[in-house]
């Protein structure tokens, strides 16, 4: 079988070069094209010197539909709107979708549920290993310890993110829900602020931190008098989301259309 070809929507963004990156550092795949949102200053460069991997020869583009024809997966860090479009795009190419921008509201969701029906779509708002390992002990100790235990959910991200929480947290804060067997929107308290009165019993609480250039912090605290056991997985490099990435689009190559996690990709599914 030859190499899996590759593309990368938004490919001159932070996850956009780094993905290019990782794709060039695997021998299992190679990159086939780029594209950029329409207007961007970066169409028409070469993605490789933009990605610091020396000139490649393949150059920005700004037409995703030619590039869903063309590969075997398209790999999207994008905005969530963008992303529901080349959902359709790739539902109808057939092309493996690996699914990484965050932020979603409902519509966009369901353009991407819907593309599962004709395509593998891959989606997580956290493709590192780390963090799918701490979704699933998130899980495991909320169902192990009794309610007694108020769960805050903290995160810090570097200063240009633009939703709140992170999509990380929000799926941990999920996690966390489905192991105590609650709805999870039924007890997020996203934001606090004022005179807010007491914390509810049962609620999961949202705190976010936003600075600098941190990669993504996130911690799980479960809180009872006089103890506390903390959960925390720290980010120091996007790499780790790109591996996870490149590993999902490989993993999804001859695999049945359909919604997976990387749970699914990594074995961790329950
Ligand atoms: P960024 O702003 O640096 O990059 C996004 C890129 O997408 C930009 O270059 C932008 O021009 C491009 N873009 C926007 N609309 C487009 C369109 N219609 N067509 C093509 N390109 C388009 O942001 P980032 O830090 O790279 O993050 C991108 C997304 O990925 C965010 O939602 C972030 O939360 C998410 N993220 C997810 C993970 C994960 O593991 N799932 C890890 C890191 C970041």
């Amino acid at each position: 079988m030859g190499r899996t070809k590759i593309g990368i929507v938004g490919c001159a963004g932070r996850m956009g070069l780094t993905l290019a990156r990782q794709v060039a550092a695997n021998d299992g795949c190679e990159l086939c094209g780029g594209t950029e949102v329409a207007g961007s200053e970066q169409i028409g460069r070469d993605l490789g010197e933009l990605a610091g991997l020396g000139s490649n020869g393949i150059v920005v583009g700004d037409d995703p539909a030619a590039l869903f024809a063309e590969a075997d997966a398209v790999l999207d860090f994008t905005v969530p709107a963008a992303s529901a479009d080349h959902a359709a795009l790739a539902a109808e190419s057939k092309t493996t979708h690996v699914v990484g921008t965050t932020g979603f509201e409902t519509l966009h969701q369901t353009a991407i549920n819907a593309a599962a029906v004709h395509t593998v779509v891959v989606q997580a708002a956290n493709m590192s290993l780390g963090v799918n390992l701490l979704l699933a002990l998130t899980r495991q100790v909320a169902a192990a310890l009794d309610p007694e235990f108020d769960i805050e959910i903290v995160e810090m991200h570097h200063r240009h993110k633009v939703d709140a929480p992170s999509g990380t947290a929000l799926a941990l804060g999920r996690a966390a829900a489905d192991g105590r067997g609650v709805e999870h929107d039924d007890v997020a308290a996203r934001g606090r602020d004022g005179i807010t009165g007491e914390r509810k019993p049962g609620d999961i609480g949202y705190a976010v931190l936003r600075g600098g250039n941190v990669v993504g912090e996130h911690s799980v605290v479960f809180a009872a008098a006089d103890e506390r056991v903390a959960l925390s997985h720290i980010a120091t490099d996007r790499a780790i989301f790109a591996r996870g990435a490149v590993t999902a689009a490989l993993w999804a190559q001859g695999k049945p259309p359909g919604l997976y996690g990387m749970a699914d990709v990594l074995g961790l599914a329950d």
